[in-house]
Parts: structure tokens; C-alpha cells; sequence
């Protein structure tokens, strides 16, 4: 089956075609077709693209809304231009969405049906800014390929519905969760299922004896610990604002300092959310940027005290919700990192685990200096008892394997690991 995988921001579409199939899964030979984003859209928008020769090319175009976007997507893909195999439209034969938000209702990937749709719509106030334009991308993509081709919602908060109350539950007044379902959520749980999944094969484990802690650092961070293959807590709240420090989210605070802060600056609360979420971070402890390879240039070239500050912070933080994964799992097999700066950045990855030696974690130091640019591998040493590992993160194709499973009536597991 070829599926299109849409993740549909405000400005930007980010795309793949995979094809897959049940032999494809089990011996992890899906193909990716193509692969690209569409920037700026609602303008001039811009357009990078790999088409199965994996050859990169631009282009623009005035693409007024998602709508257009997709229908450019879609007729680039059929084209010749493309050098995808894919010729006309019906070879397009299921479109799997990036959902940001699926509440409590969704704990699996599912077919988006009427009902489906109008569910994501009644998140939007949970989610303001994602779910509108997860909505926009299915009903663009809809128009797209009509109504006679399948689509699938896979959602980042379905994989930790697993949590448990005493873990998804802030510790304020009971009514205010039961009538406005103000809990924790988590995201990011596509991310650290398939990194969870892949552990899965690296391990030679079963689903039950999966038990690490998963890294998603990218400029969204966050943590989430993983017990018999089923998240069992993670550091993203109701909002992504909660937990790890992120490129330009604070992560956790004192909510105190909300008003304390908007009385001082003259701010209302929309602003100083507006500031926790988009001024903070490495960007705002830093002064400088949000991109952890220019802090690390800073730090290291010109020795930067807020620099080096900001990435102090980062992995102290990121140390720290180890340590209580640990203490909360009664233990784990191994830490595993994904995202732009799990996957690139030794430096930061040394920088988190040193210091838990006392967990059996010893970092080997030429091993860890030589993963980057997309490969996976070990940067523990042999004798460690926690191991650590980069794991790199593939979305697109776990959204791509849920909609063929989905769409062939076959069991997701989406709330777990696939297997
Ligand atoms: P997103 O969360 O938007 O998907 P990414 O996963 O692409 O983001 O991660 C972006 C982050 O990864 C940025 O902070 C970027 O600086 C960092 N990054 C990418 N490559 C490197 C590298 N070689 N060294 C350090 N950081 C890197």
C-alpha cells in the first residue's frame, strides 16, 4: 500500500510517501517514495523535495491555504518531475495525519470518519495551535483524493493514555479535572513509540520486558518512561509547555511566577504563556538563539557565559527526569535519544549522563563521538548495566505502518508498540 503521511502545521506541510505491507513491516523494508516540506504557505511558498532517487529540488509557488498546498503535493507526486513509480492518483491509496491532540478519546490510531473529524475539532481548544491545521490538512487531502480514499489519524498524545491516574492527574482539585479535563496529556508519543519499537528490534525483546526511558530532544523536548512497551510517564503536561528545557519553552515552573511576572512587566496571561512558550528556553536563558549547534559554537568558540548556561540548564534537566524515571520504573534497561539534538550532539548527550555513573551508565567516549547524522548505536561501554543508545526517531513511517494497518482492519496496537 502507498500511503501519503501528512503533518500539517500552520505555515508548513511536511510530507512522505511510504510503501508498505505486512512483509515490508515485519523485515522493516517499507520504501519511502518521497519525501519534502512546503514552507510558507498562505504566500510564496517554498518547496524542497525528494522524489525515490532521494535527489533534492526546490520550487515555489503561490499557495494561497493547505488546500492548495496539498493539491500542488499531490499532483507533484503523480508527475514525472517526481521520480517517484507513482503515476496517477489512485496509486495513492490511504493518507495517514499527524493529530496533535486526540484528549482522552483516542488511544489508537483510527479512520477518520465524520465523527472522527468533528472529535478533533471539539480538541482544538485543547490544542489552539495545532489541531485547526491537522484538521485543515485532512480536509485538504480530502479534496485532494476524494472521499473513496482512506485516511487515518494518528495522534501524539495516544500513546500515553496508558499512564495512570496518579500519573496523569494534577494534584488541584479534583472537579476542575472532571469537569474541564485539565490532566496530563503528554505528546511526542509517535516519537517515542516508534524509538521504543525500534529498541524492540535491537533488543530482540518482547513487547512486556521493553522497560527504557526515552529522549525526544528536538526543539520540542520531552521524556517518557517506558514499562512492558506502554508509557508509564512523561514530562509534557496538558500543554508541550511542561518538563524538559526546550528550545524556546521553559518547560516546568512554579506557576506562581505567571502573575508575578504579569504584574511586573504589565503583561496579561496570554502574554506571559505567549513568553514561557516562544522567549524561553535555550533562547531565553541564552539571549541568543534557540538552535543548540549555535550555542554549542558560542560556548565553545567564544566561551559564552549565557551560552554555556543555557546548555548547563538543558541537561541538568534532562539528568534530573532520569533520575526520577529511574526511581519511578524501579529501574531501566537503557536510555535512548532521538531528535535533532539527540541524534547530532555528543557533547550533549555526554554532558546528561555524566553523573549517572551511579546507575551503571558510563558513557564510552569514542563511540558516543561518532554517532551523529542519523545513525543508531550503543555509546554506553560494554559494562554497562543502563545502557545508553541514539535511536533515531521515525514518525513518518510508524504513521505510515498505522494507516496500512488501520485502513486492512488489522490490530494497531497504536496505544503500545507494533509489532
Ligand atoms: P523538531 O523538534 O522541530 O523536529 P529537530 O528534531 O530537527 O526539531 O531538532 C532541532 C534541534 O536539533 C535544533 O536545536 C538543532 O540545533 C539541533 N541540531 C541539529 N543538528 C545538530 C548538530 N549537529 N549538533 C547540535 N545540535 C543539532
Amino acid at each position: 500500500m502507498n500511503v501519503l503521511v501528512l503533518n500539517a502545521g500552520s505555515a508548513t506541510l511536511k510530507f512522505q510517501v511510504v510503501r508498505t505491507d505486512d512483509s515490508a513491516i515485519a523485515a522493516d523494508t517499507d520504501v519511502k517514495l518521497a519525501r519534502g516540506q512546503i514552507e510558507r504557505i498562505g504566500g510564496e511558498a517554498v518547496i524542497t523535495v525528494r522524489g525515490e532517487d532521494g535527489v533534492l529540488s526546490r520550487h515555489s509557488a503561490a499557495l494561497r491555504d493547505m488546500a492548495a498546498a496539498v493539491e500542488w503535493l499531490v499532483e507533484w507526486i503523480t508527475s514525472r518531475d517526481s521520480a517517484t513509480s507513482l503515476t496517477s492518483r489512485a496509486e495513492l491509496h490511504a493518507v495517514g495525519h499527524r493529530v496533535v491532540h486526540g484528549g482522552e478519546q483516542f488511544s489508537k490510531s483510527v479512520r477518520i470518519t465524520p465523527d472522527v473529524a468533528f472529535a478533533i475539532e471539539q480538541m482544538i481548544e485543547l490544542a489552539p495551535l495545532h489541531n485547526p491545521h491537522n484538521l485543515a490538512g485532512i480536509r485538504a487531502a480530502q479534496r485532494a483524493l476524494g472521499d473513496g480514499v482512506p485516511q487515518v489519524a494518528v495522534f501524539d498524545t495516544a500513546f500515553h493514555q496508558t499512564l495512570e491516574e496518579h500519573a496523569y492527574l494534577y494534584a488541584i482539585p479534583y472537579p476542575l479535572y472532571r469537569r474541564h479535563k485539565v490532566r496530563r496529556y503528554g505528546f511526542h508519543g509517535t516519537s517515542h513509540r516508534s524509538v521504543a519499537y525500534r529498541w524492540r528490534r535491537i533488543s530482540g525483546s518482547d513487547k512486556a520486558d521493553v522497560r527504557v526511558i526515552t529522549l525526544h530532544l528536538g526543539n520540542g523536548c520531552s521524556a517518557c518512561a517506558i514499562v512492558g512497551g506502554e508509557s508509564m510517564d512523561t514530562s509534557m503536561g496538558f500543554t508541550p509547555l511542561e518538563g524538559l528545557v526546550m528550545g524556546t519553552r521553559s518547560g516546568d515552573i512554579d506557576p506562581a511566577v505567571l502573575d508575578f511576572i504579569a504584574s511586573k512587566e504589565g503583561l496579561t496571561m496570554h502574554q506571559v504563556e505567549s513568553l514561557l512558550n516562544s522567549q524561553s528556553g535555550l533562547l531565553g536563558v541564552s539571549g541568543l538563539t534557540n538552535d543548540m549547534r549555535d550555542l554549542l559554537a558560542e560556548a565553545r568558540e567564544h566561551n559564552d557565559r549565557r551560552a554555556t548556561l543555557a546548555i548547563e540548564m538543558f541537561c541538568y534537566r534532562a539528568r534530573k527526569y532520569i533520575g526520577a524515571y529511574l526511581a519511578a520504573m524501579g529501574g531501566a534497561d537503557a536510555v535512548l535519544f532521538a531528535g535533532g539534538i539527540g541524534e547530532n550532539a555528543p557533547e550533549i548527550r555526554a554532558k546528561i549522563c555524566d553523573g549517572l555513573q551511579w546507575a551503571g551508565l558510563h558513557v564510552d567516549a569514542a563511540a558516543n563521538a561518532a554517532l551523529h547524522g542519523g545513525n543508531e548505536g550503543r555509546f554506553s561501554s560494554e559494562d554497562s548495566t543502563l545502557q545508553a543508545w541514539v535511536v533515531p526517531t521515525d514518525e513518518e513511517l510508524l504513521i505510515a505502518r498505522d494507516t496500512y494497518r488501520v485502513v486492512g482492519h488489522r490490530e494497531t496496537d497504536a496505544s503500545a508498540l507494533s509489532s
